[in-house]
């Protein structure tokens, strides 16, 4: 959407700490940045990617494995530019785009916030006569015939703005065509107008007329840059899951209901990239294509919707911040006959996470008709052969990332686990299965070389099973407080007590009795609630591995 940059204060300060701590921590950094950056492509940092694997793991663990229906596909980036021919997508996979006169930003036209208020009209000549240029402002329109070229321009402005502000904005536009500042402005024409999306709401400039614009990034395939080497980095992921149907079909030995899932990048070159990773350029989705008998897509549809949306609760994202949105008729895909947009309530507004589409036949027989090649499926029960319905239930990797940060983004108040002051605590409270870090692990001091070599031992316990972290420097408490802003859901203190034995008896984390005198129990701090509790070294793999499944 083009707003006037005016969101709401709490969550623009939100979204910015985000972003820092993203920054801070290496989660996300911008692309390229020491060139100053590349817009609407970003880098994950050593955290980032260890959420962004979790992340895409898990759906590939729920899609492929915990489930006998669907198989796994990678396919190519590059595709023969006739599949994204066939597919609609060189004529269609457009969206409409607009300049604004002053700034040459572009913006969606589609996306325009509209507006009121009062518009102003100027015209500008410009007549240029042996060697000599001459402007001449003027109210309302020249006639052509007066000779020279003319610039015309409009601006917009609130209502109540004076129209001094109106000529301001003006005389910069015409400052660019070296317009001289003596030449007067003050003689517009001027309109009172509602709900207009002419202007843009950043500064009143003027907008183009919208422009079609394809979104896809166009490369040549081979040493001969030609028509006929032309091809498209995927914008999608779906196409090759469409394309490969026949073969994969073949090998899964799977009837219908079947699916293909696919992880993979995907690229747009979207006109205005922003909100962080929301909108790139360059990012990741999860798609499957669930292929089913004829008639049954929109009950599929239906379970794809529920089953989609406990698999986000299962990552950490709650049932009421997922806004299920029924797409109208008007707004869907050509190609669609149902879709379900699951929308997030991300700081910067309630926006889409995953479109779930029933595609109908469409795909399938767009690619038949254009390749010559049967893709049809043989119904051993009735002996007939028809073209599948397609559900697509199509899920952006980054978003969902950004999601989870901001899920999991708070800030409180508490008492220092050491010195009991009071302080503001950042914690990142990830779902254990999400965490790039599972667990830090720390000597109490590392002057003590026996708790340094027990340390290095849990540590060495732990590595094949999970992602841990090593941390010998700063007091316990800075410890636990970087790895808050990790996101580590737990935190491992090897101390006095694990090599001495327990001062009494207990019960440890995991139930089991704990003599007094034992060796080898640690602290277990737990990051949302800070408590600490004490366990057995050797109980450690299984209890942390149940933690994080
Ligand atoms: P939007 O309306 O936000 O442009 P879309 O409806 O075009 O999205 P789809 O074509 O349905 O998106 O793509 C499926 C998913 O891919 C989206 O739900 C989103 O999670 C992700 N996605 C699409 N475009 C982008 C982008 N530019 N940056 C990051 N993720 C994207």
């Amino acid at each position: 959407m083009i707003s006037a940059p005016m969101a709401e204060p709490a969550s623009a300060s939100k979204m910015e700490k985000i972003v820092a701590l993203c920054k801070r921590r290496g989660f996300i950094f911008q692309s390229s940045e020491i060139y100053g950056g590349l817009n609407g492509a970003w880098d994950y940092g050593p955290l980032g990617v260890e959420l962004k694997r979790n992340l895409k793991d898990y759906w590939w663990k729920c899609m492929t494995q915990l489930r006998d229906d669907i198989v796994g596909f990678d396919g190519s980036i590059l595709m023969n530019a006739a599949v994204w021919k066939a597919s609609g997508h060189v004529d269609t996979f457009s969206d409409p785009m607009v300049e604004c006169l002053l700034t040459k930003k572009r913006y969606r036209a589609d996306q325009s916030e509209p507006q009121s208020g009062t518009a102003y009209y100027y015209t500008v000549q410009k007549t240029v006569q042996d060697g000599l240029t001459e402007f001449v402002g003027s109210r309302g329109d020249f006639p052509t015939a007066y000779g020279g070229s003319h610039y015309h321009f409009s601006v917009l402005v609130p209502k109540g703005k004076s129209e001094a502000s109106a000529n301001k904005v003006a005389r910069q536009y015409y400052a660019q065509i070296g317009l001289p500042d003596e030449v007067a402005l003050d003689a517009q024409t001027s309109e009172p107008v509602e709900n207009t999306i002419k202007f843009n709401p950043e500064n009143g400039a003027q907008l183009s007329e919208p422009k079609v614009f394809n979104l896809m990034f166009k490369t040549y395939v081979g040493p001969v840059q030609d028509d006929s080497s032309v091809t498209y980095l995927r914008p999608e992921t779906a196409q090759a899951m469409f394309v490969q149907f026949k073969n994969v079909l073949e090998v899964a030995r799977k009837k219908l209901p079947f699916g293909i899932a696919q992880i993979g990048k995907a690229f747009r070159n979207e006109i205005n990239p922003r909100n962080f990773t929301f909108r790139s350029r360059e990012f990741e989705q999860m798609e499957v294509e669930f292929f089913v008998k004829p008639g049954t897509g929109p009950e599929w549809l239906e379970k794809w919707k529920e089953d989609r949306l406990a698999w986000y609760e299962a990552i950490g994202i709650p049932r009421a911040k997922i806004h299920v949105l029924t797409v109208p008729d008007a707004d869907r895909a050509f190609y669609s006959q149902g879709t379900y947009d699951l929308e997030y309530e991300f700081p910067f507004g309630v926006q889409e996470l995953e479109g779930i589409a029933h595609r109908g036949d469409y795909d399938l027989k767009q690619h038949q008709e254009a390749s010559g090649k049967p893709l049809e499926y043989f119904d051993e029960e009735t002996k007939q052969k028809y073209l599948p319905e397609v559900v697509e239930p199509s899920a952006g990797v980054d978003r969902t990332v950004l999601a989870l940060l901001c899920e999991a983004y708070a800030e409180e108040t508490v008492k220092d686990e050491e010195s009991g002051k009071e302080e503001t605590r950042v914690v990142l409270r990830f779902a254990p299965r999400m965490a790039p870090v599972k667990a830090g692990i720390f000597p109490l001091l590392k002057n003590k070389p026996e708790l340094v070599a027990t340390a290095r031992a849990v540590q060495k316990l732990l590595q094949p099973l999970m992602k841990v972290s090593y941390d010998e420097a700063g007091s316990i408490g800075k410890r636990y407080r970087r790895i808050d802003e990790e996101g580590t859901p737990f935190g491992i203190t090897i101390d006095f007590e694990t090599l001495e034995g327990a001062k009494e008896a207990f019960t440890s984390a995991t139930g089991t009795p704990i003599q007094a005198g034992q060796k080898d129990t640690v602290t277990l701090r737990h990051r949302d609630s800070m408590k600490q509790e004490r366990i057995a070294i050797a109980d450690l793999p299984g209890y942390l591995a149940r933690a994080i499944i």
